[in-house]
């Protein structure tokens, strides 16, 4: 038998098979959920990079909307990257008018914010939690946080110039990396490295949480 706490990938729609593998590689078993009877025994969930309007649509049509708010409210940890960051966020600019919200995280964020100049951008980015150096953080089409709440503490920040001296534009300053009690949101792409440490991190907070 195995024992220790489970978490479990989202899986409708984006970059599932990597959050996986990353959570295996920390030492979670990890498992992909698209029923409500799945996300009611996970012991923590992660939110994949992808589409959050396909997975918001997605979310509804699988009538997971209500379980899994229900769950985050209740304090079940929870990951998101990028348009997972998106839809754990209680407020979106730039998104859909349609677009569902999961909460969880008291911050406004901007969809496709990068976007604006350019569509990825790279930078080593030091985060608070995260030991051994900085960590090489991705955005792809990414959003950023643009208001945070009294209760939310910012893990790391767009520096004002990138690691190869590229110019962030307006993303400089913007919080890119936040934990609001056990849910924790980048709006980079750490599984896509094969650096483990914010998984391990997230492992950390499922496992205090159990
Ligand atoms: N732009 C996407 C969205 O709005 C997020 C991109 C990503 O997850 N890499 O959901």
């Amino acid at each position: 038998m195995e024992s220790g706490p489970t978490v479990g990938v989202l899986a409708l729609q984006g970059d599932v098979r990597e959050h996986l593998a990353a959570l295996r590689a920390s030492g979670m078993r990890a498992v992909p959920v698209r029923r409500a009877s799945e996300i009611e025994v996970v012991d923590g969930l992660v939110i994949p990079g992808g589409e959050s309007t396909t997975m918001s649509r997605l979310l509804g049509v699988f009538d997971l909307l209500e379980p899994l708010r229900a769950r985050i409210a209740d304090g079940m940890p929870a990951y998101g990257s990028c348009a997972g960051m998106i839809l754990l966020a209680s407020e979106v600019l730039d998104g859909r008018p349609d677009q569902q919200q999961l909460g969880g995280l008291d911050v406004v964020v901007r969809r496709n914010a990068f976007g604006r100049q350019v569509d990825s951008f790279e930078s080593d980015l030091d985060v608070v939690g995260v030991e051994g150096g900085p960590v090489r953080a991705v955005f792809i089409r990414a959003p950023w946080v643009e208001k945070a709440g009294a209760d939310v503490e910012v893990l790391a920040s767009v520096p004002s110039v990138g690691s190869e001296g590229q110019d962030p534009g307006a993303a400089a300053g913007r919080a890119v990396a936040v934990r609001q009690g056990n849910v924790v949101a980048t709006a980079f792409h750490p599984e896509l490295t094969g650096d483990g440490r914010v998984h391990a991190l997230f492992a950390e907070i499922v496992r205090g949480a159990g």
